[in-house]
């Protein structure tokens, strides 16, 4: 048995030997949303492309107003009027005010812009504009989106690793990088061992229970980028497993995920399957609470290998304390960090093991707190469903004060 420390930093070293075989494709923004990015994505423009207001009002020359204050206004001839979408107006009509309105060009020359509420704009007999008073001497540069200062041309936008969302369009589409490269989904196949599951929209007979952990996994890893090129269920046979073995292999899978089957008892077979095939074995049993008999291998033919416990919820606990870690690695996204918040009531654990314990965070005068959720067994699934929070509770302790501080992480 080894500790969490251990069998991570194991599973980070096979993903990052791993990286060399990933493939990338080139994608539409449009469909490229969840998908990680393959290699930096440099700006391949300025952004602004030019200086523009950032308000509604006048684009001036900031020395023609020195010395303007309330009682003594300074007024300019208003020269014309710029709108977004005008093309910029250039040097030659370096006098008097422009009325411009935000996103609009500043007109070549000009350095400030003062804001329609803080002017004056006088009017002849048929209504027209002709003249505005300033109060105030404006600083250079005032209501001015300079050229560049968003994104310059080189810059890195997206960096490798990044998970791409709705906000990193905003930047994508304005940069007109209308096509990124993201990493190829893996290929993934699942499957169950159990001859007391039954499909879980099925009635289970005596002694039978639906199995719940292929419906979670397929949708958790949708969110991991993989796809789910197979996924069955097989009894305590370890011929069937055998079987299926071999199907995944001929669908050319990158990952393979088992549940159950990897305990002492008499059906535990996949460690001694998958040793008749060659396998390296990694690590078979971790130090951890839920999902001990945890598995890592790769096969001889090419395929990492995690064996996961049945129990519901040592499934996702290996799901997100190491397939994630895995995948996290693989596809060079940043290793994630804890964060901490202290205990709110004392608690013992297990000695030796390090807990995954869902827990609740709350929150009393913007003080956050943790509170372990009773229900800790690995098929309580309804405590699962009240927690908000994982607290990740050290292997050398058993019990745990009020208030110290533990490590704890998102759901999901
Ligand atoms: P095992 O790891 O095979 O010893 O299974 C441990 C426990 O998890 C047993 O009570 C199994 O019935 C249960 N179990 C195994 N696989 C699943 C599954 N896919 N869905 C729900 N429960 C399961
Ligand atoms: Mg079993």
């Amino acid at each position: 048995m080894i500790f969490y420390e251990e069998a991570l930093h194991l599973i980070r070293q096979v993903a990052h030997q791993r990286k060399k075989h990933l493939t990338s494709e080139r994608l539409p923004l449009a469909t490229s949303l969840g998908r990680i990015v393959a290699e930096d994505i440099l700006s391949k423009a300025s952004l602004p492309a030019f200086d523009n207001s950032a308000m509604d009002g006048f684009a001036v020359s900031a020395h023609k107003l020195a010395g303007a204050t309330k009682s003594q206004p300074i007024c300019l001839k208003i020269s014309g009027q710029v709108a977004a979408g005008d093309a910029p107006v250039s040097s030659g009509s370096l006098v008097g005010a422009w009325e411009i309105m935000t996103g609009a060009p500043v007109p070549e020359g000009f350095d400030a812009i003062v804001k329609i509420e803080d002017v004056q704009v006088l009017k002849d007999e048929q209504g027209r504009a002709y003249e505005v008073r300033f109060f105030a001497a404006p600083p250079v540069g005032q209501f001015i989106r300079k050229a560049g200062s968003d994104f310059s041309q080189g810059q890195i936008v997206l960096k490798q690793g990044e998970k791409i969302h709705a906000h990193h369009l905003l930047a994508l589409a304005a940069l007109g990088l209308a096509q990124v490269s993201v990493y190829s989904a893996l290929r993934v196949a699942y499957v169950s061992t159990g001859k007391e599951l039954v499909p879980f929209d099925t009635e289970p007979g005596a002694g039978q229970i639906r199995n719940s952990t292929a419906p979670f996994f397929a949708a958790a890893l949708v969110d991991l980028q993989v796809d789910l090129v197979l996924s069955e269920m097989v009894g305590d046979e370890p011929a069937s497993f055998q079987n299926f073995l071999e199907r995944a292999l001929l669908k050319k899978v990158d990952l393979i995920l088992t549940t159950g089957a990897v305990s002492m008892g008499q059906y535990d077979f996949v460690s001694q399957e998958i040793q008749k095939r060659e396998a390296t074995i990694h690590f078979h049993r971790v130090a951890i609470q839920p999902g001990k008999p945890l598995l890592f291998a790769e096969l001889k033919e090419g395929p990492v290998l995690f064996g996961i416990p049945g129990n519901p919820v040592s499934g996702v606990v290996a799901l997100r304390f190491f397939i994630r870690p895995f995948l996290q690695k693989l596809f060079s996204q940043t290793e994630e960090k804890a964060f901490q918040a202290r205990l709110k009531e004392n608690i013992n654990k297990p000695s030796g093991l390090r807990q995954f314990a869902k827990a609740q965070l709350t929150w009393q005068e913007g003080e956050a707190s943790v509170t372990v959720l009773a229900g800790q067994m690995s098929f309580v699934v309804s405590s699962l469903l009240q927690a908000n929070i994982w607290a990740s509770l050290p292997a050398e302790k058993n019990e745990l004060r009020q208030g110290d501080l533990v490590d704890v992480y998102p759901l999901f």
